[in-house]
């Protein structure tokens, strides 16, 4: 990158709230949907950082593969109208300077990223120099080790502030979950690493609605930071990840209804 980014927004404490709370939709689809959708979770007053898809990495091809840049000034008038931060995830280092470009504060790195060395690596490389938070999610198979190096490719960038996101992972067939919890090794990713911020992703865990509660619940229950959860002004018609996403109203009363650790509520 040639210059620093100015940021907006102090990058120091976006992630230390607890518990953290980010939402939105899995894709950012329109200018309006995107300003609804965070207008609506900001009136919740449960949200915390606002998450959107502006690139989605989909297994197969023929479905939507995100809006692209095109989205970016949508995500940052949806931030200056709510107050939101918000956070976005990236493949590239040409998304990664994109996405700092239109005053993203918060970066993800994907399951199908997380994977992949040599893109978590060109993705380090394109943070050298930035301050800014990276949330890791899990790599789509039960391999802490990848993990694990995808946080080190980006520590040994420079970025201080890591976090890490347990979204579950794939196996073969039709099982209960979308992407099972494997809860065990997010505990023992907890157990190495206690200093690092840990949240949970009920919505790629669960592929559905109706079991989002309670795999949230048992996420609180063992002492998460928090959760990142899919909500869409019009689930049904979302243009990705369809069956997962809530409201944001249901998103307010499905964080109101955790019962949260004593030091939290
Ligand atoms: C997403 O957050 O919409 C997403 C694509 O998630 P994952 O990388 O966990 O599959
Ligand atoms: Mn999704």
């Amino acid at each position: 990158m040639e210059q620093a980014i100015e940021q907006k927004t102090p990058t120091a404490d976006l992630l230390k709230k607890r518990p953290l709370i980010i939402s939105g939709p899995c894709s950012a689809e329109t200018e309006e949907q995107v300003m609804q959708t965070a207008m609506r979770l900001a009136a919740t007053g449960k949200v915390d950082i606002l998450r959107a898809g502006i690139w989605k990495p989909r297994t197969r091809p023929g479905s939507f593969e995100g809006i692209g840049t095109k989205g970016l000034p949508w995500l940052q008038q949806a931030r200056k109208a709510s107050g939101l931060p918000v956070a976005v995830e990236v493949a590239t280092g040409k998304q990664v300077e994109d996405a700092l470009h239109f005053d993203v504060d918060v970066l993800w790195i994907g399951a199908r990223t997380t994977v992949n060395p040599f893109s978590v690596q060109e993705v380090a490389d394109a943070l050298r120099g930035v301050d800014v938070p990276v949330l890791i999610k899990n790599p789509i198979n039960p391999d802490l080790e990848l993990w694990i190096g995808a946080m080190e490719r980006v520590q040994k960038a420079g970025i201080k502030d890591v976090g890490l996101i347990h979204r579950g992972f794939s196996s073969y067939g039709n099982t209960e979950y979308r992407n099972a919890p494997m809860w065990h090794l997010a505990i023992e990713m907890k157990r190495r690493y206690p200093e690092l911020l840990m949240i949970n992703d009920p919505s790629h865990i669960c592929g559905r609605r109706d079991i989002l509660q309670e795999v949230a619940q048992t996420a609180i229950d063992l002492d998460f930071d928090g959760l990142i959860v899919e909500s869409h002004i019009d689930p049904d018609n979302a243009w990705s990840d369809a069956k997962q996403q809530i409201t944001p109203e249901v998103l307010g009363e499905m964080i109101s209804n955790i019962r949260w650790r004593t030091e939290d509520s």
